[in-house]
């Protein structure tokens, strides 16, 4: 046997390195877990990634939900992204995910390796069994916690975890918009091409294989662009997206070249002429393969009726996008039928582990909804921050007693959990910051100037809300803004308390779409670079002296370990410069003792 046995232990292995595996893992890492984070590609991101070039959205519908945007880490990664990315090359979106895991001290990275078995006992995965063919190695890996983000399902299969394929008949659950008799039909796959303009007409010689296609098939398909092309380039929901990958893989490239023959040489599309294929893909970007069951199975009604769950952790926005699974083969049927809404909806904990596999979480696309919940849910900025909820669950319960989530997810553990979440920047609907250790909850405030109240940045609420996201929403503003630069807000504690950790949370433009995207259309909505509401310069300091001190900031949520934990009262954040705006914008300041770091391993 060429292959060398490598037995490792950790806390928490993530299976599956796409949006939801990497939020998953650098969750868990950066609370002090050790974890493994296996990918079986080279590179992470999964559909977000240059093998497939999806662009990444979410609750925000391209920014026709102003303010809905997620936060936390996907917004860390969108905006170190705009900024050192201003050009959208696929590949440095690659390298800044790679980036953000190798810095992570607590993670293993396994790429270019398969998770092919687990070893479980008594309904709870005792180790996991991966292969990197590329250096003939093996290994068994041991740990509490275990999360399939693979998409596909893979670890969970082989723990023996409960899932489902296909969609639901409306008698299932009572949904309206599933179909009379349920199947084991899905979505189907896309390959997607870019293209590149050149300043003479070139050619395409199409390949002999590809399809054929004519005018009448793209009634209900627009070819508006030819930078970038088409998600409606779909096919292969109608056999199994996974077993079948490879079929339809080559129908998908066929369709591919097939389409871009008809854009060069049908004579119907003139302005292409001087435009070439620049890349297409050769992976097949799956939308949808096997959904797990958990204790609760999110649904229509839960979707649309923008149920505010006690357990939630998550939020999605997306409409129920519904697609007919074989795709192009269906040219008079619309490539999607979306249901939209306004509002938005939680997602439970319930939704992001198994039923019957004790320590198993998942998210991403396999989480337990029902096929047409899915259908909204699947987006990689709410398959990401499902992925930052179950890492950081992980590490909250690194050390419980027993690894069973199902007892584990009690009230006042996920109670926790969710003040947990609030602090790292991430979003739950009708949730305010109500962490008892945060020092600044008891704090009084003032500005030297203010349009809106220096009190905001304590109200437990990091961005400003419009009514139309919920009943618990009403048209707010959670921020402190000033009238002008440079400004100070102060906030004065009752007695003076030894501080080792600032928190702040700014401003980075929630009314508007960021994205990275290979769509020009899309893209102009963005700003490249930093957002013009965020602060730039500022200063913190404690009883008049300097704490801390940042130049060209850009992010949103800024931590601020002290070298030295420091003893005062009034806490002041001086503000000299934003990339754009007049007036500094700050939604929270927090502060907390050192003891209350978060271990490092
Ligand atoms: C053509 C297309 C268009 C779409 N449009 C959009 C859109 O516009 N915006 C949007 O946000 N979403 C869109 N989606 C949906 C979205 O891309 C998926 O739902 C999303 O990628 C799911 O994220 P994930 O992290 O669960 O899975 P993935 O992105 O599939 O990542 C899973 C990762 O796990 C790895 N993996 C799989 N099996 C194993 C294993 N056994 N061991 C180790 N690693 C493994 C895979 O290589 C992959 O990298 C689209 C999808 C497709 C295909």
């Amino acid at each position: 046997m060429a292959n060398t046995l490598h037995t490792l232990e950790t806390d928490f292995l993530v299976a599956g390195g796409g949006m939801a595996g990497v939020c998953a893992a650098i969750a868990a890492a950066r609370r002090g877990s050790r974890v493994v984070l296996i990918q079986d590609r080279s590179v992470l991101g999964g559909n977000a990634s240059s093998e497939i070039k999806m662009h990444i959205v979410g609750a925000d519908c391209h920014g026709s939900k102003p303010g809905t945007r997620e936060s936390g880490l996907i917004e860390e990664f969108r905006l170190e992204d705009a900024v050192r990315n201003p050009h959208r090359c696929y590949s440095q979106w690659d390298l800044l995910l790679y980036e953000k895991v190798k810095l992570e001290p607590g993670i293993t990275l396994l790429l270019d390796t398969d998770v092919v078995g687990a070893e479980t006992e008594n309904g709870v995965i005792r180790s996991v069994r991966a292969v990197r063919n590329l250096t003939e190695d093996e290994f068994v890996i041991r740990a509490k916690f275990f999360a399939d983000c693979t998409g596909d399902g893979r670890l969970g299969v082989e723990a023996g975890a409960d899932y489902h394929v296909g969609r639901e008949a409306r008698s299932d659950y009572g949904e309206t918009l599933a179909r009379d008799v349920a199947d084991r039909h899905t979505l189907g796959s896309s390959i997607l091409i870019t293209g590149r303009r050149h300043d003479t007409p070139q050619p395409f010689i199409a390949p002999s294989w590809i399809r054929k296609f004519k005018k009448e098939d793209f009634k209900f398909r627009p070819i508006n662009s030819y930078e970038y092309g088409y998600w409606w380039f779909e096919w292969g929901g109608q056999i199994d997206t996974l077993k079948d990958n490879e079929a339809i893989r080559h129908e998908l490239l066929r369709i591919a070249l097939g389409v871009w023959d008809y854009v060069k040489n049908s004579g119907d599309h003139p302005g292409s002429a001087n435009w070439t294929l620049d890349w297409v893909g050769s992976i097949p970007g799956k939308r949808e393969s096997r959904r797990f069951l958990g204790p609760h199975v999110l649904r229509e009604q839960d979707v649309l009726g923008g149920r505010v769950f006690e357990d939630q952790v998550a939020y999605g926005g997306w409409a129920i996008d519904l697609h007919p699974p074989s795709g192009v083969d269906v040219p008079d049927e619309r490539p999607f039928t979306p249901t939209g809404f306004r509002h938005i909806y939680s997602i439970p904990f319930g939704c992001y582990h198994s039923r019957n596999i004790a320590n198993l979480f998942f998210a991403g696309r396999n989480i337990s909804a029902t096929h047409v919940a899915f259908a909204s849910t699947r987006v990689m900025a709410t398959c990401a921050i499902g992925g930052q909820a179950i890492g950081t669950a992980a590490a909250l319960w690194r050390d419980a007693a027993g690894n069973d989530l199902r007892t584990l997810a009690d009230g006042e553990n996920i109670r926790a959990l969710q003040q947990a979440l609030l602090r790292d920047d991430a979003y739950l609907p009708g949730l305010k910051n109500d962490d008892p250790r945060d020092l600044s909850r008891r704090a009084a405030t003032a500005a030297t100037s203010q349009t809106h109240p220096a009190a905001n940045v304590l109200d437990g609420v990091t961005r400003d809300l419009k009514a139309s996201f919920g009943p618990w929403s009403s048209d707010s503003v959670h921020r402190w803004e000033s009238a002008s630069l440079p400004a100070t807000l102060a906030l004065t504690l009752p007695a003076p308390e030894t501080i080792g950790e600032v928190h702040v949370t700014f401003d980075t433009g929630f009314e508007r779409e960021l994205i990275l995207t290979a769509s020009d259309h899309h893209s102009t909505k963005s700003v490249r670079g930093p957002q013009p509401e965020t602060v730039r310069d500022y200063r913190l300091l404690l009883d008049g002296k300097v704490i801390a001190e940042v130049t060209g900031n850009y992010l949103r949520k800024r931590i601020h370990k002290l070298a030295a934990p420091a003893t005062g009262k009034k806490l002041e954040l001086e503000v000299t410069s934003t990339h754009g705006s007049p007036a500094a914008r700050i939604f929270e300041i927090r502060a907390y003792a050192p003891e209350n770091q978060p271990a490092r391993p």
